[in-house]
């Protein structure tokens, strides 16, 4: 035992008014950048909890941030609540049941997400104010995950400036520290301009967007073979400029994903990708207009906040699942195929045992699975400030990411004793840092040293703008 561990008696003491909340949250699905129901209810929460509220973070409407405590040290807690188009499901099915609406659901189990990262702000809160200690924390409300970076165009805002520590976490089959690797990521786009004209009489005065687009796929196809093995390039086309066989398309546009491990990699990486762009025009003789939608950093570690997530996390024990929750992600675990629950086990390293419904330990600090990288908006706020994420076991091993299963399991009780354990995590090592100056100087010292070696740039131009959505006409 710590002195910092009894922030968990505080988690406990607010850990089913906050499990309800989670589910509230899941009742309301929004995309990103709608989440005005979500932001109202969090905003909702911060207000019953006693905390000072800033809303419209970063110009962004569903994004709020609450403080509490005077003076000391900033730690900021971070919570998400956007949900996944197409993901609608019944809760507590282990069949494909998708519940009659909008059709979106938390598949991602950011429900859990931002109630924990509330929870865990709201505990450290508490302390605070009963302890008298000199420290202050934040909850973060950061909207649109799922591809809207808000967090990246907060942390471009300066809206996490002030900030020493920031600490999230994801729901996930396995609990572990999270190994901070994530691709840095652009999404552009590529709109060809060329000429129209009759393709039977008159193809000599048409100049083709379509051969563009077509041309550039390819180069880009030739140019994966020379760039590093770990990068990731993919796209999709968004007009392919019109249905008429019989007409030169005039327009047609294209949009890229370019991801590299590191940021300089990246931006090298989409300057070779513009140039085979700026080929394919040349080659058509028609124009090429390029813009950035959204870019995300990859993610910075920080090994002090690293060893003090993990400490605290050993110290806990893993998620006190029961045999209830082991039935129902067996039921959930006849749904998948083999490879999801093989690869989920060789993810964190383990041999796979399909006997093991739900993780209820903890994985060892050194240890190490086959990397599967995605890109998350967490990586921008790794760059400006010491950042920390744990993942913590929530559903059933081998359920895979944005999944039904995932909103199917999104209100058990297995998800709120993930949801609760991670608060406890995530608080532990907010006050531990708030105890310990030498251990924050440290994490701080790590933080510089890195960005020593490459000082961050931020991805997003900076005429970009997050893609905010208007408010529904029924909210008022
Ligand atoms: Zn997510």
């Amino acid at each position: 035992m710590k002195n910092s561990d009894i922030i968990w008696d505080y988690v406990d003491a607010k850990g089913a008014e906050f499990s309800e909340f989670s589910d509230v949250i899941w009742g309301m699905p929004e995309i990103a950048y709608t989440e005005y129901r979500s932001v109202a209810e969090h905003k909702k929460m911060l207000e019953a909890q006693g905390f000072s509220i800033t809303e419209n973070v970063a110009d962004i409407p569903t994004a709020i941030m609450g403080e509490a405590g005077t003076e000391g040290p900033v730690i900021a807690i971070l919570g998400e609540y956007d949900a996944l188009p197409g993901l609608s499901q019944e809760a507590g099915v282990a069949e494909y049941r998708p519940i009659p609406g909008n059709g979106h659901g938390h598949g991602c189990g950011h429900n859990m997400l931002g109630s924990a990262a509330l929870l865990a702000a709201t505990a450290i809160k508490d302390w605070l104010a009963t302890s008298g200690f000199k420290g202050r924390v934040r909850y973060y409300g950061c909207p649109a995950e799922e591809g809207g970076a808000a967090k990246s165009f907060m942390a471009r805002a300066g809206a996490f400036a002030d900030v020493d520590i920031a600490i999230s976490w994801h729901p996930a089959s396995f609990t572990r520290v999270d190994e901070a690797l994530s691709l840095a990521n652009t999404r552009m786009d590529f709109a060809f301009t060329g000429r129209a004209s009759h393709a039977a009489a008159a193809p000599h005065l048409g100049r083709s967007a379509l051969d563009a687009v077509e041309l550039m796929n390819v180069g880009v196809n030739y140019l994966r073979e020379h760039v590093p093995a770990d990068s990731r390039i993919h796209y999709a086309m968004l007009d392919s400029g019109g249905i008429a066989p019989n007409v030169v398309q005039a327009k047609a546009k294209v949009r890229y994903a370019i991801r590299s491990t590191t940021l300089p990699a990246m931006f090298h990486l989409l300057e070779r990708v513009k140039k085979v762009a700026k080929g394919a025009a040349m080659m058509t003789e028609t124009e090429v207009e390029i813009t950035t939608i959204s870019a995300v950093s990859n993610l910075l570690g920080n090994g002090p906040l690293e060893q003090a997530m993990q400490g605290c996390m050993d110290r806990l024990g893993g998620v006190p699942f029961d045999e209830a929750d082991r039935a129902f992600a067996r039921e959930i675990q006849a749904t998948l195929l083999d490879q999801d629950i093989e690869n989920d086990f060789l993810r964190v390293g383990i041999e796979t045992d399909p006997a093991l419904p739900l993780h209820e330990g903890v994985i060892p600090f050194d240890q190490r699975g086959e990397p599967m990288i995605g890109s998350t908006d967490l990586g921008d706020i790794s760059w400006v400030v010491p950042t920390v994420q744990a993942r913590v076991a929530t559903h059933a091993i081998g359920t895979p990411g944005h999944s039904w299963q995932i909103t199917a399991q999104g209100k058990m009780p297995a998800a709120h004793k993930g949801m609760i354990y991670a608060a406890k995590v995530m608080a532990g090592t907010g006050v531990e840092m708030l105890l310990d100056a030498d251990q924050l100087a440290a994490a701080k010292a790590d933080h510089a040293r890195r960005l020593a070696k490459t000082p961050y740039t931020c991805p997003i131009p900076t005429e970009v703008n997050p893609p905010l959505q208007p408010r529904p006409a029924d909210l008022g």
